[in-house]
């Protein structure tokens, strides 16, 4: 990487350099770069620096980073490195001097408390997005924000800190350990037809917190970006039913909210990582007499907890949470009837993954073991063990007019009770959500004012990865093209528009690679679509078929195998097409659905009931053409961009210094990856240029006019504008005044905000 020295002298083409060190070095001149005055160091915001490259960049952000001061600005974006420890920042006090604007240094505070004041100003619904990699600490960055507006927005009752405790329940639910963070947020949605399948990864999550005309909070609102991704059951169901998803097309006002998550870690965990945090609180934390009554044993005897040899995390302690959580419960008013149901199925689903099964014949066809385990999950659920028994070992085909059942081999029937599992798990998930926003939203109008926080998954580039890894990297292609247009483009567009005089600069936009996922017919996801729906493809007909129509295109590179490479805005990823087409498609069985819908249980009642009313559910025959999931996660992501795009945003970049989650860490090369991928520099430069600051001149006027010392001649706001600058003495270099607003330098209308409130 870099090292900081002083040029001793220079001859040619070499210079010798005394490093900081005490070392002396040979190098080429030309690899030398400038280095900031003294003066500048640890500065506030990156613009500031003098000059303006990579080693300086990092140089600041770890000097900051060294004094705990793990907040900066780049222009318009807070860049917060994840401390891995308490820093004492976010007291009482910070928010009375951020909301007193006694400081400006850089925090999550001063963000959520410009969107606020935004809001309130220019009556702007705004949204605060979150973006980084997994344990940059988006989630985090997040909480605090809504903790700093659920300060200034208190006072209706409560209402704040319900919003806080909800985190606290969305975590248990929806968070886990994995191998790179100790409680990762793994959903997605869930109350989708699909959820008998397989739904391996997790999108954002995206909080809306709604204000009144007083600036009071009225309610909130969680939706998740919905994200479903399948694996067949099995491919021998032959009654398998397809459904079509309403999938994202929900991601919109109209539902309450939306959360779909990591299915597969219900039944299924990697080495070293966790289910989800609540399986582990409720073992550890439920009181005897709840224990006997969903007869709950500790983690260690439960199948789908043991497999990946991890039960705990390092410093938490899992009954304790149960604890909170049961008091979260309370404050967002679900009555201890309904909690109770919950841990029944919670109880439930770690009771199937110890349901056996025994081979009845030559042909490898099962049966499930009358044990503990099965009539455990039957009384939990509220049927007979042998319905239960039938439902997950067999299946019904139609022959003629009757529908005989057939017995399952263990692979199918392991299947269908871990689908049941997921369902169950799944279906509970969205329940709650819903809970919860009946309980936030309660008896109050949303009137148009609010403040979003986007807490969204990052790019990922695995040493092998699919279908999941194509999805998530996909839709961060189309939230950077965002973050471009919204920082970069239109305010280049709108600097021409006003007519000012302003230095272009160059950034590049990933339209074309957003193409090569897009345009119809030969765009990745429409080929793909096509393959999926095609008899006898595979995985290698696939590839194949991508590269004969895409070979050409500049962001595709298909020449190795049966996997293709695509040159996404943060590197190239290398996508392995095996199994593409089976998550692709879409298949559940109905036999577990029936077996709910007939159980004596409140909640599985209603489950099933959800699962058959979802209002695209189509049941069609295997050669029927169908919407690939990819395609119909593209309809979401472009339903959640048009949301973002309908209103202010603000970017908050999450950096991870290490990956071994230590504090006082801070690998270069790993940050200096993440500046690049998220396209800090281009921000920078862009905002050293630029006039942050703008305001129409009608705004402007009504805002400062009355601070003109002397009445003017002409009564037009254009004319005010130019009449206050000058009196107030702003420097000519630092504001520019286009045909409507006016354009300035940053730190100006804070000098303006001052005298105004001297007045
Ligand atoms: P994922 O994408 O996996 O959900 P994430 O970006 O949401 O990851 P977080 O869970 O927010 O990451 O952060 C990971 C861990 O980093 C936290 O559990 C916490 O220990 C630490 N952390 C993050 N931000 C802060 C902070 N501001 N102060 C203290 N610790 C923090
Ligand atoms: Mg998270």
């Amino acid at each position: 990487m870099w090292g900081s020295g002083t040029i001793q002298s220079t001859s040619g083409e070499e210079s010798i350099v005394s490093l900081s060190n005490g070392n002396v070095i040979k190098v080429s001149t030309s690899q030398l770069l400038p280095a900031n005055p003294g003066i500048l160091e640890g500065v506030n915001d990156l613009i500031q620096l003098s000059y303006l490259n990579e080693p300086s960049v990092l140089h600041n952000l770890k000097r900051r980073y060294s004094h705990d001061m793990i907040y900066s600005k780049a222009g318009p974006v807070l860049i917060a490195v994840n401390p891995f420890k308490d820093v004492q920042i976010y007291g009482k006090d910070f928010v009375t001097s951020y909301r007193e604007k006694a400081t400006d240094s850089p925090h999550v505070f001063a963000i959520a408390d410009n969107a606020y004041n935004e809001m309130m100003n220019e009556f702007h619904n705004l949204n605060l997005s979150c973006s980084g990699e997994t344990g940059a600490g988006k989630t985090e960055t997040a909480k605090f924000a809504m903790q700093y507006l659920a300060s200034l927005g208190g006072g209706y009752g409560g209402k704040e800190c319900k919003i806080l405790q909800t985190h606290c329940i969305l975590e248990a639910f929806g968070n886990a350990k994995t191998s790179r963070n100790d409680s990762s947020s793994r959903f997605v949605s869930s109350s989708s037809p699909l959820s008998f399948a397989h739904c391996s990864l997790l999108k954002g999550k995206l909080i809306d917190i709604h204000f009144t005309a007083l600036g009071k909070i009225s309610g909130a609102n969680i939706q998740t970006c919905k994200h479903v991704l399948l694996e067949k059951v099995s491919s021998c169901h032959s009654s398998t039913l397809y459904q079509v998803l309403s999938l994202l097309s929900c991601i919109v006002s109209d539902v309450d909210f939306f959360v779909t998550f990591e299915q597969s870690r219900v039944v299924q965990l990697a080495a070293g990582e966790r289910s989800y945090h609540i399986f582990y609180q409720l073992c550890a934390g439920a009181p005897p007499a709840l224990r006997e009554r969903l007869n709950l044993k500790m983690a260690n005897e439960y199948n789908y907890l043991v497999q990946s040899d991890c039960l705990v995390i390092n410093g938490v302690d899992d009954g304790q949470k149960f604890q909170k959580l049961k008091e979260a419960f309370d404050i967002v008013q679900i009555c201890k009837e309904e909690q109770e149901q919950v841990f029944a199925m919670l109880a439930a689903v770690l009771w199937l993954g110890n349901i056996s099964f025994q081979v009845t014949d030559k042909e490898n066809h099962v049966e499930a073991l009358a044990d503990e385990a099965l009539t455990s999950v039957a009384t939990l659920i509220g049927c007979a063990p042998h319905e239960l028994m039938q439902a997950i070992s067999t299946h019904r085909i139609q022959v003629g007019k009757d529908s005989i059942a057939k017995k399952l081999t263990l692979q199918q029937a392991i299947d269908t009770r871990d689908a049941l599992a997921k369902f169950i798990y799944a279906s509970l998930f969205d329940w709650l959500v819903e809970q919860i926003n009946n309980s936030l939203e309660a008896g109050k109008k949303h009137i148009g004012r609010s403040i979003s926080i986007i807490d969204i998954y990052g790019f990922e580039s695995l040493k092998k990865n699919s279908f999941e890894q194509f999805c998530i990297n996909y839709a961060n292609e189309r939230l950077q093209q965002h973050f471009n247009r919204h920082l970069f483009k239109l305010e280049q567009e709108e600097y021409d528009l006003e007519g000012i005089d302003w230095t272009k600069v160059v950034f590049e936009d990933n339209q074309e690679c957003l193409d090569l996922f897009e345009k119809k017919p030969l765009g990745i996801l429409s080929l793909l679509d096509e393959e999926s729906n095609a008899p006898n493809s595979t995985d290698f007909t696939l590839a194949n078929k991508l590269k004969q129509h895409l070979n050409s295109n500049s962001y595709f590179k298909g020449d190795r195998g049966r996997a293709f490479g695509v040159l996404h805005f943060a590197g190239e990823v290398l996508y392995d097409t095996n199994g593409f087409l089976d998550k692709n498609r879409d298949p559940l069985s109905s036999e577990v659905v029936q077996l709910l819908s007939s159980c004596d249980g409140q909640l599985p009642q209603l489950f099933a009931k959800k699962m058959f009313n979802q209002p695209l559910q189509s049941v069609t025959s295997l050669d029927t053409p169908m919407q690939s999931v990819a395609l119909q996660f593209k309809g979401q992501l472009f339903k959640l961009m048009h949301q973002l795009e309908s209103t202010r945003s603000h970017f908050i970049c999450c950096i991870k210094p290490n990956s071994k989650q230590l504090p006082g860490t801070y690998e270069e090369d790993l940050v200096l990856q993440q500046l690049r991928c998220y396209g800090i520099f281009e921000v920078i430069r862009i905002s050293r240029s630029g006039y942050p600051t703008r305001m129409t001149h009608q705004a402007f006027t009504e805002r400062y006019g009355f601070l003109l010392s002397e009445p003017i001649v002409s009564q037009d706001p254009l004319s005010i504008s130019v009449a206050l600058l000058k009196q107030f003495n702003v420097l000519p270099q630092m504001y520019q005044i286009g045909y409507t607003k006016v354009f300035l330098r940053t730190g100006q209308i804070s000098a303006l905000e001052d005298r105004r409130k001297q007045v």
